[in-house]
């Protein structure tokens, strides 16, 4: 066990895969760790809903294992019960809607999720190290006291019955681990080495995430989703659509005898219509399916979510800049450092900032 138990607690931003994988490495090598979360759940986009019996993904749809670090994590270290594989193909449409079987060389690895939604992942890590988690905290800034170095995390919240900056600490370190374009405003509104947040702006500052809006289509009568398929997803960019599955590939979510797709428009598209309300999206929604799946039955229900920062669209940020900040204390992880949306590589990024965080430590 580690020598750095009588420090403060490293607090680590977002409780998405990359922020608890880091949490995981740290708590694993006997740091205190605190994470902070601005909503209720578990696994940031690594989300999902129940509605009416049925259990659906709303955010990513599956998750690759793509190395031995990943690997270990999922079959040895975390409860394998709940465990699934997608079930089903990936084929694809065109601009015009026309499907056709995949590229046989792509989209052919194994592809996982749990019964229970793909958010058991980060309750698994949460609860196999009794993590501790300040859910509805959403961090506004970091504060780095210049006489001690020690970390304060500010947040927005009710005292004394009136809204006021509150402040958590002390921290030894911070790991900022949300999407790149919501760390450049923390870290504007943050105080710390002016050099250092210079440096970091500058990175983060043309870091790009596309919006998406996911639909949730559930239907009563059968839909004829194309045999042996999962999903079907667009390759030439053309479409207003860019990715439908038949959350039915994955067993134990959906009663037989219901069906539930799971629609994302481009990000083109999203952006056009981020700010429309759900009448004129739902129009635009189905003027879109129309000719991908022209015979579909009526809706029993549908729902939704609009991801402001659902995919990164630059290039990964060197991994350099992960601990730029490491004399000062303050860590970065997330799928900013993967250059695209993924849960492997972001989970990944974030086992390994929480390594090289406790030897450091140790040092
Ligand atoms: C619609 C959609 C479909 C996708 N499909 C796939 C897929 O099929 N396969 C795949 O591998 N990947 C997919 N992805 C990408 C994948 O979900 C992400 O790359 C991955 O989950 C990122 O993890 P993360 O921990 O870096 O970030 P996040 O999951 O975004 O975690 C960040 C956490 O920080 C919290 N937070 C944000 N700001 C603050 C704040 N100020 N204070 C406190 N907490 C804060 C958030 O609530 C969140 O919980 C998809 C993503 C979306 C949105």
């Amino acid at each position: 066990m580690s020598v750095a138990k009588s420090l403060p607690p490293v607090a680590v931003s977002g409780a998405g895969v990359s922020g608890l994988g880091a949490a995981w490495e740290l708590t694993c090598a006997g740091h205190a760790v605190e994470v902070f979360e601005k909503s209720r759940g578990l696994s940031g986009r690594a989300a999902s809903r129940s509605k009416e019996g049925c259990r659906y993904d709303h955010g990513a749809n599956y998750f690759t294992i793509d190395s031995d670090e990943l690997k270990e994590l999922i079959f040895e270290s975390l409860p394998t019960e709940d465990l699934i594989k997608v079930q089903g193909d990936i084929a694809v449409f065109d601009a015009s809607g026309a499907i056709s079987p995949g590229d046989p060389s792509q989209g052919t690895g194994e592809k996982w999720n749990y019964r229970g939604g793909i958010n058991t992942i980060g309750k698994l890590m949460a609860e196999s190290i009794g993590l501790v988690v300040h859910h509805q905290s959403r961090i506004t800034g970091v504060r780095c006291d210049e006489e001690n170095g020690q970390w304060f995390l500010q947040s927005m919240g009710e005292h004394e019955g009136r809204e006021s900056l509150l402040e958590d600490g002390p921290f030894s370190h911070v790991v900022v681990s949300i999407p790149g374009p919501q760390s450049l405003t923390l870290i504007e509104s943050s105080e710390f080495d002016e050099d250092l947040q210079e440096q970091l702006v500058s990175e983060l500052e043309p870091i790009e995430y596309a919006s998406q809006f996911s639909f949730l289509l559930h239907f009563v009568e059968d839909i004829s989703f194309p045999e042996h398929t999962y999903a079907l997803l667009n390759v030439d960019r053309g479409h207003d659509i860019s990715w439908i599955s038949y959350e039915n590939g994955k067993e134990g979510r959906i009663p037989d005898g219901e069906h539930l797709l799971v629609v994302q428009m481009s990000p083109e598209w999203s952006f056009s219509h981020f700010d429309d309300d759900q009448e004129t999206l739902q129009a635009g929604l189905f003027s879109a399916l129309s000719n991908v799946m022209p015979n579909l039955p009526k809706t029993d229900w549908i729902d939704s979510q609009r991801w402001k920062f659902s995919l990164p669209q630059s290039e990964a940020l060197e991994p350099r800049l992960a601990s730029l900040g490491k004399e000062q204390g303050l860590w970065l992880t997330g799928d900013v450092f993967v250059g695209k949306g993924r849960v492997g590589g972001a989970l990944e990024r974030g086992l390994q900032l929480g390594r090289e965080l406790a030897a450091w430590l140790e040092d």
